[in-house]
Parts: C-alpha cells; sequence; structure tokens
C-alpha cells in the first residue's frame, strides 16, 4: 500500500506546488471514516483510495484530483457528507466527490451491447468536470486489478462486462490509451479466460521460433534511421492478447505474421522529423499498399497523432511502424490527463495540431456551465442528446427537442404507431413537451389509436416521422382508394360499361400503375381521369365523362391536405390529437367545445352538436377551447342538407352559386331522390362559419335551390 509520504513525494515531484497539506488531510480523513472497513481481498478499505491516486500521480494531476480520489468512497460508503466534505476541503473537492458519487450510483444492472455506447455518452453528459471522469476511470482500473479477490463468478463477470463496453471505450475517447489497453485486457482475462490463455500460448511460441527476432529488426530499423541522421529511438512492443483476440475475429484468421503481434515505434523530435523518418523508412523497403495512415495531418477526434505505415522490413517480416514525436507519444498515452503536464506551457500548444487539447483546457478552465463545457468540447460531448428511461430503467437515447412520440417510436415502432398518451416522471403530461436528460418516460397506448399527421409538426426523429408519414400515407391511399372506386363505378355505369377486375388488371400496364387498387387511388386522388381508365380498357370508347367527378377529386385532395395541416384551436394542451368531428364540422367562428376521448384525443363538436346531449353527464371529458384567430385561413370542412329541384341545370346552378363565392365542393352525396327533388349532402371547402353562412344565403337565394340547411349531427 502506497505511504502517505510516497503520495506527496510522487504528486511534489511534478508539481512542486503542490497543497502538500490538503492531500495528508484528505489521507488522514479518508483513513478515519472507512475505519475497519475491508476490501474483498482481505485488504483495509483505504488501500483501494490510496492506489486510485497513486494511478492519478502517473497522469500527473492536480491537487484536487488527488484529495478527490483519496475521498472518492467517502460519500457512498462512509458516513461523511458532500456538505462535510466541502466544509473541509473546499467547494472545489466538494463539487468533484459529489460528481464521482453520482457517476457510482448509476446503477448498471445488465450491460448489453446496444446500451453500452449510452451509458457511455450518459457518463460523459453527466461529469461535469473532465477530473470526475479521470478518477472514476482511475476507481475502475484499481477495481478491475482487484477483481480476482471477488468471489461471485456473476458479480465479477458483470464488472468485467461493463469494463469492456464502458470504460474502455471511455479511456479510448479520453485519448488515454494506457488506461484503455490494461482495462481491455483485465477485463479479457475475466471474460475469456481460455482464449486469452491459448493466445498468450502461441504467442510464447513464436518467440521462442523467432529467436529474438524483434531484438533485431529493432537493431536493424534504428541504424536506418540513423544512416539519415535522424535523431530518434526505435521500439517494439507486443500487442495485447485482447488486441490480438479482437483482430482475430474481425478477421476470422489465426495469427501467423509476426506484424499481427508486433508493433514497432520510431520516435523522433519534431513533426517535420516525423516525415522525413517515412520517407526514410520507405525508401528502404517495400511498403505494404494500404496501410499507410497520417493522423498527424489529421489527428484523431481524441488528439492521437502519429504516422502509421506498413512495410515488409527486415529478414522480409511484414510489420506495422508507427511514427510520432514524444509529445504526440506523451498524448497517446495520457490522453486529456496530458493536459495538466502541459499547464504551464499552453502557448506551446497553440500548433493546429494541438488545437483540440488547447480548447479542451480553454474551456475546462474558463467554462462558465457544464452546459457550455460540453457544447465546446470536442470529445463528442453530447449537448445535443437527451438520455431517458423506460419504466423498466432501460436508457433511450434521443436528439435533444426530442417529444415523448419520438421516445414511443425509439421503444418500438409499434408502440410509437400506437401510442395515444404520456406519463414523465409519473405525471401525465402532453405528447408535445420536450424531454429532458434524466426523465423517466412511460409511454400509454391503445390499440385504436393511429398516428396523427400533427405528430410530424413536433417529432424530430428520423425515425418517428418516417413512420407517421408512412401511416398517414397509407390511410389517404386507403381513402383514396375507396373514393376513385365509387368514381369509377358511377362514370361506367353512367357510360354504359362494366367495369371488371380483368379488365383493370390489364390496365395496369397502360396506365403504369401496379395493381387495380392503385388505379383506384390514383382516379381519387385526381392523378388519373376515369376517362383515362376507360379508353385503358375500352380501347376507342366515347368518353364523355362528368367533368364534375374529376372536380370532386381534385377537390378531395386538397381538401385532406388541410387537415393535415394544424388545426387552428388554442386553449388546449399541445399534443392532443385535435378531430373536428364528423357530425357537425364546427368552422371557425362556431362556438366549440373540445370532448377529450380515451385512446382518440380531442373531438370538436359545435356548442350545438346533438351528439353532445349524450355527453351531458360527463362534464369532466368537456373541454373549453376557442377557434385561434390567428392561425385561421386554411380551408376546413363545412357540410350543408339540401334540397335541390329535379330538373335540368338545377345541379350546375348549384355548383356555379358556391364558385361564386369562393366555395370548394368536396363532396356530394345524393341521400334521398324523389320526383321533383333531390336531397343531398354537400361538404363544401370554405374559411369560416361565417364564409359558409354566405354560401348558404346565396344558395338560398337561387331558384334551383328548394331549401338549404348547414348539416347538425
Ligand atoms: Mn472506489
Amino acid at each position: 500500500m502506497l505511504r502517505q509520504f510516497e503520495l506527496v513525494e510522487r504528486v511534489k515531484s511534478y508539481d512542486p506546488k503542490a497543497d502538500e497539506d490538503a492531500i495528508n488531510r484528505a489521507y488522514v480523513y479518508a483513513m478515519k471514516m472507512h475505519g475497519s472497513q475491508m476490501r474483498a481481498s482481505g485488504d483495509p478499505y483505504f488501500s483501494h483510495p490510496i492506489e486510485v491516486a497513486g494511478i492519478l500521480t502517473n497522469y500527473r494531476l492536480d491537487t484536487a484530483s488527488i484529495v478527490t480520489a483519496l475521498l472518492h468512497d467517502t460519500v457512498e460508503d462512509t458516513g461523511a457528507t458532500t456538505e462535510e466534505i466541502t466544509n473541509l476541503f473546499g467547494d472545489e473537492v466538494g463539487r468533484l466527490v459529489d460528481g464521482v458519487t453520482k457517476l457510482t450510483r448509476i446503477q448498471l444492472q445488465n450491460v448489453e451491447a446496444k446500451q453500452a455506447e449510452n451509458f457511455r455518452k450518459l457518463l460523459l453528459a453527466m461529469s461535469e468536470d473532465i477530473r470526475v471522469l479521470l478518477v472514476k476511470l482511475a476507481d475502475r482500473l484499481h477495481n478491475m486489478r482487484t477483481l480476482n479477490h471477488i468471489s461471485k463468478p456473476d458479480k465479477r463477470r458483470n464488472i468485467a462486462l461493463e469494463t469492456m463496453e464502458i470504460y474502455a471505450p471511455l479511456a479510448e475517447r479520453l485519448g488515454m490509451q494506457e488506461i484503455k489497453t490494461e482495462l481491455e485486457d483485465l477485463a479479457f482475462a475475466e471474460l475469456h479466460p481460455e482464449a486469452r490463455a491459448s493466445i498468450l500460448t502461441r504467442l510464447r511460441f513464436l518467440e521462442r521460433e523467432g529467436g529474438d527476432l524483434v531484438g533485431r529488426i529493432m537493431d536493424e530499423l534504428d541504424h536506418t534511421i540513423q544512416a539519415a541522421e535522424l535523431t530518434g529511438f526505435v521500439s517494439g512492443r507486443e500487442k495485447t492478447p485482447f488486441s490480438i483476440w479482437k483482430k482475430m475475429q474481425i478477421k476470422d484468421v489465426s495469427f501467423e505474421q509476426l506484424s499481427d503481434i508486433m508493433a514497432f515505434r520510431v520516435m523522433v523530435d519534431d513533426n517535420e522529423d516525423c516525415y522525413r523518418a517515412l520517407g526514410v523508412i520507405h525508401a528502404a523497403y517495400r511498403t505494404v499498399p494500404g496501410r499507410f495512415k497520417d493522423y498527424i495531418s489529421t489527428p484523431k477526434r481524441n488528439g492521437y497523432q502519429s504516422i502509421h505505415t506498413g512495410v515488409i522490413g527486415p529478414e522480409k517480416h511484414r510489420i506495422e511502424v508507427q511514427i510520432r514525436t514524444n509529445r504526440m507519444h506523451e498524448i497517446a498515452e495520457l490522453g486529456v490527463a496530458a493536459h495538466w503536464h502541459y499547464k504551464t506551457g499552453l502557448e506551446d500548444l497553440a500548433g493546429s495540431q494541438y488545437s483540440w487539447l488547447r480548447e479542451l483546457l480553454d474551456i475546462l478552465e474558463h467554462a462558465q456551465s457544464p452546459e457550455e463545457f460540453l457544447e465546446h468540447t470536442k470529445l463528442e460531448m453530447f449537448q445535443d442528446q437527451v438520455f431517458c428511461f423506460t419504466p423498466k430503467g432501460e436508457l433511450i437515447n434521443l436528439p435533444r427537442g426530442a417529444s415523448p412520440v419520438d421516445f414511443a417510436y425509439a421503444v418500438h415502432t409499434e408502440v410509437g404507431n400506437t401510442c395515444v398518451g404520456t406519463k414523465v416522471n409519473g405525471r401525465i403530461v402532453p405528447l408535445r413537451i420536450e424531454l429532458n436528460t434524466g426523465d423517466q418516460v412511460e409511454i400509454v397506448t391503445s390499440k385504436a389509436q393511429k398516428p396523427s399527421p400533427e405528430w410530424e409538426g413536433f417529432v424530430v426523429t428520423g425515425k418517428a416521422r418516417a413512420h407517421i408519414r408512412r401511416r398517414v400515407r397509407s390511410e389517404a391511399h386507403e381513402e383514396y382508394a375507396k373514393l376513385g372506386k365509387e368514381i369509377l363505378l358511377k362514370s361506367f355505369a353512367k357510360e354504359g360499361y362494366d367495369l371488371t377486375d380483368d379488365g383493370l388488371k390489364e390496365a395496369c400496364d397502360k396506365l403504369d400503375l401496379p395493381s387495380p387498387d392503385d388505379i383506384y387511388a390514383a382516379v381519387g386522388e385526381g392523378e388519373v381521369m376515369a376517362r383515362q381508365v376507360l379508353e385503358a380498357i375500352y380501347p376507342g370508347a366515347k368518353a364523355s365523362l362528368l367533368t364534375k367527378v374529376v372536380n370532386i377529386s381534385k377537390a378531395r385532395k386538397k381538401n385532406a391536405k388541410s387537415t393535415e395541416s394544424a388545426v387552428p384551436i388554442k386553449g388546449l394542451t399541445p399534443g392532443l390529437a385535435l378531430h373536428l368531428s364528423e357530425c357537425c364540422h364546427p368552422l371557425p367562428g362556431d362556438r366549440i367545445v373540445g370532448i377529450l376521448t380515451a385512446g382518440k384525443g380531442v373531438d370538436v363538436h359545435t356548442i350545438d352538436c346533438e351528439s353532445l346531449i349524450e355527453l351531458s353527464d360527463e362534464p369532466e371529458s368537456w373541454l373549453d377551447i376557442v377557434w385561434d384567430d390567428k392561425k385561421t385561413g386554411d380551408m376546413l370542412m363545412g357540410r350543408v342538407n339540401l334540397v335541390v329541384l329535379n330538373e335540368p341545370g338545377s345541379l350546375s346552378a348549384l355548383s356555379t352559386v358556391i364558385a361564386q363565392n369562393q366555395g370548394n365542393i368536396s363532396n356530394l352525396k345524393i341521400v334521398g331522390r324523389s320526383n321533383d327533388f333531390f336531397e343531398m349532402d354537400l361538404d363544401i371547402e370554405v374559411t369560416s362559419v361565417k364564409h359558409l353562412t354566405n354560401i348558404i344565403a346565396a344558395l338560398r337565394a337561387s331558384p334551383a335551390i328548394n331549401s338549404v340547411e348547414r348539416a347538425r349531427g
């Protein structure tokens, strides 16, 4: 176990100004708080925070980080509180310890690969200070080093999985190659002990076979470099069993080549020498195509820089060579932590290749808030995302601005398609709200529900949008098909032709439509005229088909579009699905009431609609709503009952009057017919009740029309 004075000495060696007193006090405090607690290994518990602090000294972290490491388990595992820590060690340490405690409390029940990325992001998003994450990584590293002391195999396995899926990739993202490699290998040893053992055996065998092949290759590379009058240092290292195993998995082969197990590195003084060394190596050995990568001119996102190349090297062995400067090497190994080391020489980092690191430092030091930090870092941090939970604790990762409908579709398409309502953190809220990180979201579904076109106005995920569109489209398709079939049947009958299935099938090719159903829909939508269908089935047929039929379908199309736009009503909780009821066809200007229907949303009725009588004993479902004047202007449907004289010219008089008054007939249904009269329902597109009233007045003035009433359910 690392002792108090040793720890202080280590810190002082790289940071002479370190606060020795704070470290000593934290040491004593943690020792006191953990008291006689024991580790699974039988060591006193306190050995753990000391070792964690020791690991962090390798990364030359500041006093606050070291103190935090010493205290990191006191709040979680002893009687200490964050307040007490803050009082004793100041705000900065209080905040850091609190951060580590929060991360520890995220209990990862069951790490599945698909969840891992989300958890990694969550950890990143929750780490308000990068040092919190560094302490957590060191904590995990020490726990992995002592994993074998845990007696329950399940528990060991879970910790190893979590390490493999979450902590090792996090270390990589922070550019901390060394920690990443060690974490992976420790986890690998737990998860696949046999595979690891056989790889090690094979490695030893290859080593014995080749003699000191690695040493000879290093020597020759070294000579090549020196001969070009470059000062450099050549090293060779065996890849870890885990990285070999990973490679074997990807390539589905066993390792035979030296290049599969060894990596050689040339370290030089500056950038220019990197390229010079590259030139020397490429001049001396044949290159292996496709293996060259220049991460100096284009660093990896985590700041990693090096040149990688593959050559047929000494003794005709294919080898991989990495070329980098000493500083690049340090950053590759220490990652973000290299920051503290270079704190004094910030201006040295001004060069473009270090801008990632320099920006990070600036932000760490100057950011006002965690959001600002997250917003600015280049660590693919996730301020543009939110993380929500299902009631079972599954994490769902969504873009910022996502609604419960997005959440529902992210859980499952069917959940999205049938969602009717939502509870966020136990409270019923509108489907339209924006979710926040940490929200627990429960989706209420109903088999009777269909996706509402209005959802498209607020969903932000492509998946939700695509499904909503598809559903809305297929419904529209069905409706058009119904209408189109009606139009064709009537038109054909009128012209004296039969509309047969066989005929329609034949027409498909000519009309370039896949199925009879699509012909119906195309006719209903107004894309294909009834006349065209007639001509396709009965070439040469004389077509005098009603133009009115075409008009109807066009009007219908327009109407279908207008219902997709938001209904101009205010006073409603946003997100509730609105339907203008079919019984009374409310229009702007009408006094209206909303009826909340379980599983459907809100039906809008005119206040005098007859269907409201049945609902008079359910006052709780009545919603007080009004039209939103600002949003009117869209065409809505008004329905009137008409009695028209059964004589030539009546129908054209009717359509003329309506057209003169800027109305648009969208549907016409004959409900009764006698020798003298037609009785019909007429759907007219209008902008408001006033518009409709004008049309009704004009119709009443027409001699062809016996009576006109607005339909009342
Ligand atoms: Mn710990």
